[in-house]
């Protein structure tokens, strides 16, 4: 396919430019309310049941879950909250941005530089002096990273292992949230109404999805919101595909799965379309996915469950015989992580609440003839939803 036009040609306003202020200070004393009414254990052989306990402390491994609390965007980090302390553990290369990030952020705590591991024992520690209970992520915390936990910075305190306490808190997004979410939808919108013009021009798989993440970061996204999904012909009935040297021929099924990063915020939409009349079954294919997703997206709604959210999906699809086919599950939360609470499954007993951002995303997978997956982000309400993706749902593209 041509190449893009070089940067600077088509002057396009970032889409990070003027977004409202993330204001975490509040978030501390969310989670130090949770801490002293108890938190979640999740249950370990041979070390008691679950349950809720309170607890003296949480100690967050997790960096979207140290991100979310304190605002500091780095790679590596420890962060310790207690009542009266929140304090972020990072080496020497955040000497300057881990500071300069939890004030912007308005957050109230401490950011202590260590480079080695003794010297980072030691703040944990002091933080958690004469405490007794100390909750660690029990999804985030490796076998032998517990054990050095135990054994060296928390010896003597009784740890226990929590799960979801900042993901819980993590559903609900803010406005402020919501706007990184949507500008990063906006990038995935604009890059893909420039590529798909130019899909005639046979190019490879690998080409369009290239070209979908350097558009994304030329609209001002800071990367790809996960690995770019672009699947043609006998691919597209591979549900997570990787890009490969096959061209996209007419009368192909093309599933384009990608989405961008802005401020840390993701964002997940998937078309799928056709150069010329798809061949058979895949019109067909195409309007039961279409259908199936606009229903599920018609029945999101705060106070919704998300095991009927699926239902109403996977009805459509079952009425038309591809049941079978239907090879994942409805959605997904979306925010900091690609994949976060809730779960939009059969299996899931949560319920939906206004402000919670998560993915419709139906497909039907033919192995040999190809599929359909169809993808929006929304954002719940008390009423419904409002898309954030806003790509047309055209399947005949040139
Ligand atoms: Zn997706
Ligand atoms: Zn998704």
């Amino acid at each position: 396919m041509a190449p893009a036009p070089a940067a600077g040609t088509a002057a396009s306003r970032s889409v990070a430019a003027d977004l409202p202020p993330l204001r975490l200070g509040g978030r501390a004393a969310s989670v130090r309310e949770i801490l002293a009414t108890g938190v979640e254990v999740v249950p370990v052989a041979g070390a008691g049941d679950s349950g809720t306990v309170p607890v003296d402390a949480l100690v967050l491994t997790n960096l979207a879950n140290g991100r979310w609390l304190s605002g500091f965007s780095g790679s590596a980090m420890v962060v310790v909250l207690t009542a009266d302390d929140l304090l972020v553990i990072t080496d020497g290369r955040y000497a300057t941005q881990a500071p300069a990030e939890l004030l912007a952020a308005g957050v109230d705590g401490r950011v202590v530089i260590a480079n080695r591991g003794s010297e980072q024992q030691e703040a944990a520690a002091g933080a958690v002096a004469g405490l007794g209970r100390i909750a660690l992520e029990a999804e985030h915390v490796s076998w032998s990273r517990r054990s050095r936990l135990a054994a060296e910075w928390f010896a003597g305190a009784e740890l226990v292992p929590s799960t979801g306490v900042i993901e819980g808190l993590r559903r609900r997004k803010s406005p402020e949230e919501v706007a990184r979410v949507a500008a990063a939808a906006t990038a995935a919108d604009d890059a893909l109404a420039e590529v798909l013009p130019r899909l005639d021009e046979r190019p490879t798989e690998g080409e369009v999805a290239a070209e979908l993440d350097y558009l994304m970061r030329r609209r001002g996204a800071s990367g790809s919101a996960f690995d770019t999904i672009v699947a043609a012909g006998e691919n597209s009935a591979l549900p997570h595909a990787r890009p490969g040297p096959r061209r996209i021929e007419p009368g192909d099924l093309v599933v384009i799965d990608f989405g961008a990063i802005v401020d840390g915020y993701r964002s997940d939409m998937t078309r799928t379309v056709c150069v010329g009349e798809p061949r058979t079954p895949g019109d067909r294919i195409y309007e039961v996915v279409r259908a199936s997703q606009q229903a599920g997206v018609e029945a999101v709604a705060g106070g919704v469950s998300c095991a009927e959210v699926d239902a109403v999906c996977r009805e459509i699809i079952s009425e038309a015989g591809w049941g079978e086919a239907f090879l994942h599950s409805t959605g997904h939360g979306v925010g900091l992580d690609i994949h976060e609470a809730p779960s939009l499954s059969g299996r899931s007993d949560e319920v939906l609440a206004a402000g919670e951002v998560v993915t419709v995303e139906p497909g039907v997978y033919l192995a040999g003839s190809g599929g359909v997956r169809i993808e929006d982000t929304v954002v719940v309400t008390d009423e419904g939803c409002r898309r954030l993706t806003c790509s047309p749902k055209t399947l005949i593209v040139a």
